[in-house]
């Protein structure tokens, strides 16, 4: 390879948005990783057994769901049977059009209240990513509590574990292949956003989710792992809390305790702003806030941009 032709490489592969791919994990199980897991740049998983397909979450915009689709069909021709919602946030459920109403969507009873109530919110906060089609399909099928869901010989366990990440959490279990999808409960070289959650459920959640012994962890966020994964994600959520103590008994805003604070370890992870908005979270529960109760999120938005000095950046 010549320098020209590398350097006109460099410049393409820099312009050109990052598509995920699905790889798989254990016999019959996949994911679909989008790099580098910044705002609104999901993973999803594929489980494929003799007769059943089931889908984990799908993508932000229609570019990307069409991708996933792709991906799948190139394993399953048809398409999966099921598509499971593990949280309302568009990144994960905007691409349910690509798949249902062929596929049964699957999700938690208050992970369709929640979705209703948001709709196609997420695309006013990032107007300048072409969304394309994405049209609101609400979840056919909901529970409480746990579902198992059958995809051949692979058992595939939806179990809430929320309010974690949201107020309605559910995480699919895959134990013939000791694979756990996430969703947003767990991050991977991201920073962890629970704003519209629980910092004292979600590590809560953790807990739960180490005692299944899972040996592949695919988190909602970020590069596939093992359980170490849940630590890191539990140490961001520790820290996060020891930040908010201080701020609070200094009397410090949560913006003023954001820009204070060291994020030492956690500085390389994707999306830091976050740091400003979690902590409004953080605030209203040592306030005594029920967790994943709802927030004023407009303004812990905005005191994420002014901490980040720009509006955070969507890839998607
Ligand atoms: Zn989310």
């Amino acid at each position: 390879m010549t320098l020209d032709s590398a350097q006109s490489m460099s410049v393409s592969m820099s312009t050109v948005a990052p598509h995920g791919s699905l790889t798989e994990l254990a016999d019959g199980v996949h994911a679909f990783v989008q790099p580098d897991g910044g705002w609104c740049l999901n993973n999803a998983g594929l489980i494929v057994g003799a007769d059943r397909t089931v889908l984990v979450d799908t993508a932000a915009t229609e570019a990307r769901a069409r991708r996933l689709r792709d991906e799948v069909e190139r394993v399953v021709p048809g398409g999966p049977d099921f598509v499971v919602n593990t949280h309302f946030h568009g990144d994960h459920t905007l691409g349910n059009g690509q798949f249902a109403p062929k596929a049964v969507v699957v999700a938690h009873e208050g992970t369709r209240a929640d979705s209703e109530e948001a709709g196609l919110g997420v695309c006013d906060i990032w107007p300048e990513v072409r969304w394309g089609e994405t049209p609101l399909m609400l979840p056919d099928l909901t529970f409480e509590g746990s579902m198992t869901l059958r995809a051949g010989g692979l058992r595939v366990e939806l179990i809430d574990v929320g309010p974690a990440h949201t107020a309605h959490d559910v995480v699919a279990w895959v134990p013939e292949r000791s694979v756990l999808f996430t969703g947003d409960v767990v991050w991977s070289g991201v920073t962890p956003f629970v704003l519209f959650g629980t910092i004292t459920g979600s590590l809560r959640a953790l807990d739960e989710l180490r005692a299944l012994g899972a040996r592949t962890v695919v988190p909602g966020h970020g590069p596939v792992g093992g359980t170490e994964l849940l630590d890191a994600t539990g140490a961001y959520l520790r820290w996060l809390q020891r930040i908010a103590e201080d701020g609070v008994r200094e009397g410090l805003t949560p913006l003023a305790a954001a820009s204070r604070a060291d994020l030492g370890a956690f500085a390389p992870l994707v999306d830091s702003e976050r740091l400003a908005a979690n902590l409004h979270r953080a605030y209203a529960e040592l306030d005594g806030l029920p967790p994943g109760a709802p927030i004023d999120v407009p303004t812990a938005f905005g005191d994420m941009v002014a901490y980040h000095g720009r509006p955070p950046a969507c890839h998607a």
